[in-house]
């Protein structure tokens, strides 16, 4: 087995992306939706709340932020219906997110009304995991084939420090009954904060020798946060092989089917899997394959740009919808320049107004 001496970007953003060489696709002309780089888009991630029952640090403010009114979030029947045009253009993936997704009373209606549209053969869930103990039965049910818990910590008081209250033991118990459910994957999603949990790194891949999932390292985002509090906590995650060779475990990079752009390895003889997701150290822009819906259904092609546009009014007409759509992929920029991060850095662009919670991750 090969230990990788270094971080190592499965992204270099020259490599393939050969600017201006590809055509933007017209709606009339294929099922496959490509961006002016060339990248395939098969994949959408939408926020179906913006609502949450925490407020991580990391997230969102401490005294929360104004939702949007019930009648500006997209219903459920609306989202059905979107998810429907979406395959009509090439989608074949989708994963529901918020704020909680769990919260919504309509959730498994939601994800069973899409696992049922003809063309999407991934249904992805990404949650806190506070409601799963309840909600991971009905979900499997409903059609969702792969959850993402987000768990930062072992420590039940880190737990509620990090979250603003959370109660550990929940998320817990939701993996526990997740566990023992035959989805096709569990992740857990760890952003890492300095500060808060980096000492954890050890503890979240030992995690990984007895259970079978894969932890994904995720570095702090500077999206809705200050950007004083992001440069504070922000913690680069290459330190991760440095933790494995003192512990003197083996590791290899692996195969590990996903939509996302992190990096896996597993360390020799575990169950489980680690993942590296690091936007801010090293661009993963290269193979993105995403476009992003709000829960007040405004398209994103990028998570970090302000660029967006309304698809809410267009989701009853599929000409109109697919027009909007490839004029937001349209002017997908190459990539997100999150290190650079700051608008006075980055002159024709302005990062997005919106908080994490509000775009879904
Ligand atoms: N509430 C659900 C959850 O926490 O899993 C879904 C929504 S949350 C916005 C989606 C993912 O984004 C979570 O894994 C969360 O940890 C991550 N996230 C939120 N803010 C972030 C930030 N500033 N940087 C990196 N990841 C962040
Ligand atoms: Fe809520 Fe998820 Fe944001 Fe935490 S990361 S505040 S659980 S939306």
């Amino acid at each position: 087995m090969t230990t990788t001496p270094a971080i190592v970007c499965n992204q270099t953003a020259e490599k393939i992306l050969q600017e201006g060489q590809a055509e933007l696709t017209s709606p009339a002309e294929t099922k496959t939706l490509r961006d002016p780089y060339g990248r395939v888009h098969d994949y959408i991630r939408i926020s179906i709340t913006d609502r949450c029952n925490l407020r991580c640090v990391y997230c969102m403010p401490e005294e929360g932020l104004p939702f949007f009114p019930t009648d500006k979030v997209l219903s459920g029947d609306e989202i059905i219906q979107m998810v429907e045009n979406f395959a009509r253009m090439g989608i074949s993936k989708i994963r529901l997110t918020g704020g909680e997704p769990l919260l919504r009373r309509d959730i498994l209606e939601i994800a069973q009304g899409i696992a049922n549209v003809p063309g999407i053969t991934d249904l992805s869930v990404t949650t806190n995991g506070l409601a799963l103990s309840r909600l991971a039965k009905p979900l499997w049910e409903a059609g969702v084939k792969r959850l993402n818990i987000s768990l930062d910590t072992f420590d039940a008081a880190r737990y509620k420090t990090i979250t603003r209250g959370g109660k550990l033991a929940k998320v817990l118990k939701g993996l526990e009954v997740a566990s023992t459910l035959p989805f096709e994957q569990i992740k857990i999603n760890t952003v890492v904060i300095r500060g808060q949990n980096e000492d954890e790194l050890t503890a979240f891949l030992r995690y990984t020798f007895d259970h079978p999932v894969n932890v994904r390292f995720i570095e702090f985002m500077p999206i809705g946060t200050e950007r004083k509090q992001w440069e504070s906590q922000y913690y680069g995650i290459e330190g991760v092989f440095e933790i494995c060779r003192q512990n003197g475990w083996d590791y290899a990079p692996i195969d590990y089917a996903g939509n996302g752009p992190s990096e896996n390895y597993q360390i020799r003889g575990a169950r489980g899997s680690f993942g590296l997701i690091h936007p801010v150290s090293c661009q993963f822009c290269e193979g993105c394959n995403r476009l992003r819906v709000t829960a007040d259904g405004c398209l994103k092609s990028c998570l970090f740009w302000d660029d967006e546009d309304s698809i809410r009014e267009s989701i009853g007409d599929f000409e109109a919808f697919s027009k909007k759509v490839h004029q937001v992929l349209a002017v997908k920029p190459k990539n997100h320049e999150m290190a650079l991060a700051r608008q006075e850095e980055v002159k024709d662009k302005k990062p997005t107004w919106r908080h994490m919670s509000q775009i879904g991750g």
